[in-house]
């Protein structure tokens, strides 16, 4: 199973794509994630990443591009995998494109969560993260328990003023990759405005 998540900051993606991988037993590959680390290790890409990540601001395509392209050529991905954040333009999914016709392989589908606006900003300056384990909570919808609220974190560009940002790229930047999977015929759609159990149904429903 070889799958893209898309959908704006907030949407989901990271919460629904711990279920997915687990049923389809195949690999998670979460650019913010990916590039979040190499931002901490302090390598020659982190060090580009950095400031265009706490603005909320799309790392150029280039350094995103090489870095996906060479994590889909490792051996755990011949399985396939879900792509989470991944592509955010449109020069990202035409060279993704590229890169699966050379390998012989396609995308078996890519899974669209809706999400209005307005209930992005709520979702996003609330959300914690567990840095031991990456586990995902929010303070109002998904607080963390008891042991572990101590120790949560907030994602540097969990604010407001950064998320106003990645939401207009996720429009204007993210959002014209959606017509060019839906006439390849591998686009799904999922309604996020639900609560967390509840949109895994849906995605259950639509994925069949
Ligand atoms: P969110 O969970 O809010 O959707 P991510 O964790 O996916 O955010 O990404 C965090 C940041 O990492 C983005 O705002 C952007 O700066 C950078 N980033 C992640 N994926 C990409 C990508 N495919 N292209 C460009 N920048 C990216
Ligand atoms: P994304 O990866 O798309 O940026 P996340 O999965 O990180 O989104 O979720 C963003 C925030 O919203 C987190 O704090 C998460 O706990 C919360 N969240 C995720 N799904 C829902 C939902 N269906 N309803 C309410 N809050 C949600």
């Amino acid at each position: 199973m070889r799958m893209i998540l898309v959908g704006p900051p907030g949407a989901g993606k990271g919460t629904q794509a711990v279920h997915l991988v687990e049923r389809f037993k195949i690999s998670h590959i979460s650019t913010g994630d990916m590039l979040r680390a190499a931002v901490s290790e302090g390598t020659e890409l982190g060090k580009q990443a950095d400031s265009y990540m706490k603005a909320g601001g799309l790392v150029p395509d280039d350094l995103v591009i090489a870095m996906v392209i060479e994590r889909i050529g490792k051996p755990d991905c011949t399985k396939g995998f879900m792509l989470d954040g991944f592509p955010r333009t449109r020069p990202q999914a035409e060279a993704l494109d590229v890169e699966l016709q050379k390998a012989g392989v396609a995308l078996d589908v890519v899974l669209q969560i809706e999400v209005p606006d307005d209930l992005i900003v709520a979702r996003i300056t609330g959300r914690r993260l567990d840095p031991d384990t990456g586990d995902i909570y929010h303070i109002k919808f998904k607080p963390p328990p008891k042991d572990i609220a101590g120790q949560v974190i907030q994602r540097k560009d969990d604010t407001e003023e950064a998320c106003r940002a990645r939401l207009e790229k996720y429009h204007s930047e993210t959002a014209p990759i959606i017509p060019f999977y839906a006439a390849q015929g591998t686009l799904k759609r999922v309604d996020g405005n639900a609560a967390p159990d509840e949109v895994s149904r849906r995605i259950e429903q639509v994925l069949g």
